[in-house]
């Protein structure tokens, strides 16, 4: 995989996560460059619609009851462990 900031492709590190904000839980594979520490994903998927819904948006807070309720809670949770791990 060829960094996309400096272009370099050797000895860059892959990374498994997974979509756990919306609950998709898909599997992405993302790499972190060796040379210019860049954390990025390797391959965009051609359809980002389902992991940005319309009515979000990453630096705002949700006008919905997004996280309100149980549920809404365990989103707040969930979205809170992306931002420290
Ligand atoms: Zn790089």
């Amino acid at each position: 995989m060829t960094c996309r900031i400096c272009r370099n492709s050797e000895n860059n590190t892959t990374y498994q996560a997974r979509e756990m904000m919306f609950g998709l839980r898909t599997t992405f594979t993302y790499f972190q460059c060796a040379a210019c520490k860049c954390l990025q994903i390797a391959e965009i998927p051609a359809d980002i619609a389902p992991y940005n819904p319309q009515d979000y948006n990453g630096h705002v807070r949700p006008k919905n009851d997004y996280y309100s309720g149980v549920e809404g809670k365990f989103r707040k949770i969930r979205f809170l462990a992306t931002l420290f791990t």
